[in-house]
């Protein structure tokens, strides 16, 4: 089995992902003017916080069309390149998400992307197949326990990383995404940067135990939680004031980035599931006892 690590994604999406009130917003011209220039000054500062640490960079599709240097320069520095999707809004449903991935084939052939991170890590059964038609090796769009990496339909399923306090769950299918019904089942969703901005000294501990049993923890990190959007703040202040719960994303958590970065060994997830794919031939593998499908 792979050795134990830390496999780090960043969602690279714009800021204005974070509010849902752009998600039917379809004038390109729209779009990249509320990006504002983000997406394309964040890239070489955020690069530098990563220094040689490698890490999956899941990206909006819409972006390489803003700024096409935007994937060249995430692939020069030696990252994952993978599909985020390619304008950002819920693509659990399975015809959306078979329009999405058409629209994303051209740049992914282009640099040849194989993992897939769905939006709000929420994904369909359905999904898998269609993924798998679309060329991709892997996808992380559930969350649940570390140590789980599962065969779907001919994809791996490389999920987001959960701490189960409870028993360990017996029942994997998609969707498994950030929700109440997770949260009651005892599962801490750990690999969320939400959980991160709410907690990060509990967060680096639980990574640390994770690694000492033998796991490696998924994380998500977002561009403007690295890097720092102009006015960000004030131009989100009407989603905060509806939804409170959009704070921890706004959190700063290049700090974190920096602990994680000097204390534990990290990788880009697709490492991981070929030196996994490698190790064990195409049989599905379960670490945790669990009695998926
Ligand atoms: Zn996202």
């Amino acid at each position: 089995m792979p050795s134990p690590r830390v496999l780090l994604s960043i969602d690279y999406e714009p800021w204005f992902a974070l509010s849902r009130r752009y998600d039917t917003v379809r004038d390109p011209a729209l779009r990249r003017a509320l990006d504002g220039g983000f997406t394309h000054q964040a890239l070489d500062p955020l690069l530098e916080q990563l220094d040689d640490t490698r890490a999956s960079f899941y990206l909006v599709g819409e972006i390489v069309d803003w700024y096409p240097d935007v994937p060249q320069k995430i692939i020069q520095a030696g990252h994952e390149l993978g599909l985020h999707c390619q304008i950002h809004r819920p693509l659990v449903n399975e015809r959306e998400l078979a329009e999405d991935l058409a629209a994303s084939a051209g740049w992914r052939a282009h640099y040849n992307v194989l993992g897939y991170r769905a939006p709000m890590v929420g994904i369909s059964e359905a999904a898998y197949p269609l993924l798998k038609r679309a060329g991709f090796l892997y996808s992380s769009s559930i969350y649940a326990p570390s140590g789980n990496l599962h065969r779907k339909n001919g994809l791996w399923e490389l999920p987001v990383s959960t701490l189960s306090l409870l028993r360990t769950p017996s029942h994997l299918s998609a969707p498994r995404q950030f929700s109440p019904r997770l949260l009651a089942a005892g599962e801490v969703p750990y690999g969320s940067s939400f959980m991160i901005g709410l907690m990060p000294g509990l967060i680096l501990k639980i990574i640390e135990r994770e690694l000492r049993a033998g796991f490696s923890p998924v994380i998500i990190l977002h561009p403007y939680e690295l890097i720092r959007p102009e006015r960000f703040l004030r131009r989100l202040g009407p989603d905060l004031a509806a939804y409170p719960l959009l704070l921890p994303f706004t959190l700063d958590k290049s700090t974190f980035l920096k602990t994680l970065r000097r204390h534990f060994p990290i990788s880009p997830l697709l490492d991981y599931v070929r030196e996994t794919a490698q190790a064990t031939a195409s049989e599905p593998i379960i670490q945790h006892p669990t009695t998926d499908d």
